[in-house]
């Protein structure tokens, strides 16, 4: 099954255990739905999945069914037995077993005219293994899921049923990834999302066109200064530039021909022009650095925006917001000399790491992502490639970093260092990255007046420091499980009066609060105050401010954070500390 179609085979023994668990599930099945089809069934990471056609559509509460059906198969210890039989004795095997789709992967996949099958009792699989012996060697498997997925990957194809497994090789590990999974699942961002009001998806808009709700954004505006103001300290400038662009500028940039396949349609007006959506900030940024004569003594030039980007994803690719279709990223565009191009680079990496201290990012690691293979996927020439990319590794090296190195995942235009991280559900990602740039330059005809007096050609850096503002919201509401620190949290403190009798002195807590610029709500609810406070848990509000008529009196409040502490304290005292910690950005 799997071999013959887009995986390779593989002798890692969690491989092969997760590979004949997914024939376990196809044999379990076909005993069940005999009239079912079975598509490919290969391990994936954690697990393994298998395609279905079924007569009628099953769900997920038919799973516990077929999974008793795999343990019983698996007790009884079936052995994998391979054997190889003529392209004709395999057509007629499956075509015997109404196998439609393992008689399309003969066709497609088989080259000559031996055809390796497996039987594990009655159950036939077009295979060429390895496997574990018998099915007894499974001993700890679990069914999770059932998705839609298109034969073969393609839209135009039968939709058939995807189920998704794991197994593992003992008991105690299959626990230990289901808890792990139970956690992830509580922190998956587009859950606390919704629970915490923090943005919203509407069809009506558009698939991965996320809204930010006033919690959200309240979240953003907060990342956003904290953002600009850091870049601003350490001499970047900040610009404002359009969405959208003349394909023209596109076309100079190389873009239009390189990154086309990410990039929406030109909008056609009737005069002939055409703008795109900008995929990318460069181009606007350089026409920014070209708006005036540049002198050596004006470089490095760091020219940073929080810039909108279009980007075309398949729908079936898009993650709340992790995966999006419009996302502002945190870019900037350095031009310098080649002499100050060692500097900015770790100038960058540095930055990038103070953003992640700040704010929690703990566990990330560097890739050196380094250029393609296929000539026309990158522009320049060898030797300037190699410049750059050694450029980037000396820079990890001289910071005392490690890295790995990703071949043929750089930049058309150059070689990129990329921070990696990895959401509650492991799944990595890129959250920021420093690029060096040799050919948009050249392609801009970039200049800078040098010392003396003739005209040079800057480096250009590309960088993004916080990633896009949807990602990084997507990793902190994960990493917080959204008790997010207090700085960023969008109620900093609930005032809960104990009975109506002190809303008066709850209205006074709250005004001397916002005094100090702090995010307060009072919750005057007719409800009961064990109510108010659960409720305040549940938003993961950082403080509540209880008062009653002792309080009132005495000018104090009565704090509860959020590991359930509470302390009897002056209001001053309180809305003093809070607003220490606030402004320090405390985690
Ligand atoms: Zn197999
Ligand atoms: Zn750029």
């Amino acid at each position: 099954m799997a071999e013959y179609a887009d995986h390779e085979s593989s002798e890692d023994p969690l491989h092969i255990l997760r590979h004949s668990t997914a024939h376990l599930l196809a044999a379990a099945v076909t005993e069940l739905y005999p009239e079912a089809k079975y598509g490919i069934g290969p391990p994936v990471e954690d697990g393994f999945y298998y395609d279905f056609a079924f007569p009628q559509p099953i769900s997920e509460s038919d799973l516990p069914a077929i999974e008793s059906r795999m343990r019983r198969l698996a007790q009884e210890g079936r052995p994998f037995v391979q054997q190889t039989l003529t392209r004709k004795q395999a057509v007629d095997e499956f075509t015997a077993r109404h196998q439609d789709y393992k008689l399309e992967l003969i066709a497609d996949k088989v080259e000559g005219d031996e055809v390796s099958v497996y039987h594990t009792g009655d159950f036939l699989d077009l295979c060429r293994g390895p496997h574990v012996a018998t099915t007894k060697d499974l001993k700890a498997f679990k069914l999770l899921r059932v998705a839609g997925a298109y034969w073969r990957g393609d839209e135009k194809k039968p939709q058939l049923t995807r189920i998704y497994g794991t197994s593992w090789g003992s008991q105690k590990e299959l626990d230990e990834y289901l808890k792990f999974l139970e956690e992830a699942e509580k922190r998956d961002h587009k859950r606390i999302g919704k629970e915490l009001k923090l943005f919203t998806v509407d069809e009506r808009v558009g698939a991965g066109l996320p809204l930010w709700l006033p919690n959200g954004a309240t979240i953003r505006r907060e990342l956003e200064r904290f953002i600009v103001d850091e870049e601003l300290s350490r001499g970047y400038l900040h610009v404002r530039t359009p969405d959208v662009a003349r394909l023209e500028l596109y076309e100079q940039s190389g873009h239009a021909k390189l990154y086309r396949e990410n990039m929406y349609p030109p909008m056609k007006f009737e005069d002939g022009e055409e703008l795109e959506l900008r995929p990318v900030n460069c181009p606007h940024h350089i026409v920014v650095y070209q708006s005036d004569l540049r002198s050596y003594r004006d470089l490095p030039m760091r020219i940073a925006e929080i810039g909108n980007n279009w980007r075309f994803e398949r729908s079936g690719t898009l993650i709340g917001l992790n995966r999006v279709r419009a996302f502002a990223l945190n870019d900037a565009h350095i031009f310098c000399t080649e002499e100050q191009l060692m500097d900015e680079v770790k100038g960058a990496i540095e930055l990038a790491l103070y953003f992640s201290d700040v704010l929690g990012i703990d566990e990330f690691s560097y890739r050196l992502s380094t250029r393609d293979d296929v000539k026309d996927k990158w522009l320049g020439t060898e030797a300037q490639w190699k410049r750059a990319q050694d450029a980037l590794g000396e820079a990890l090296k001289s910071m005392g970093q490690t890295f790995t190195v990703g071949t043929g995942e750089a930049a058309f235009y150059g070689p990129k260092i990329d921070f990696q991280v990895r959401d509650a559900h492991r799944r990595e990602f890129t959250n920021s990255t420093v690029q060096i740039d040799f050919q948009l330059p050249e392609r801009f005809e970039l200049e800078y007046v040098a010392e003396d007096g003739s005209r040079k050609r800057p480096v250009m850096v590309h960088r993004g420091a916080a990633g896009s503002m949807e990602r990084l919201f997507s990793y902190l509401i994960e990493r917080y499980a959204g008790a997010f620190p207090a700085w960023l949290h969008p109620v900093q403190v609930a005032v809960i009066p104990i009975t109506d009798a002190q809303i008066d002195y709850a209205g006074r807590v709250a005004a001397a609060l916002r005094a100090k610029r702090l995010r307060v709500e009072v919750d005057s609810r007719p409800e009961r105050m064990q109510r108010k406070i659960r409720d305040a848990q549940g938003q993961k509000v950082p403080y509540m401010a209880i008062v009653g008529g002792r309080e009132a009196e005495t000018e104090h409040v009565n704090v509860r954070d959020r590991s359930g502490s509470q302390t009897d304290e002056a209001l001053e005292s309180f809305a003093a500390r809070v607003a220490l910690e606030v402004a320090e950005r405390r985690r």
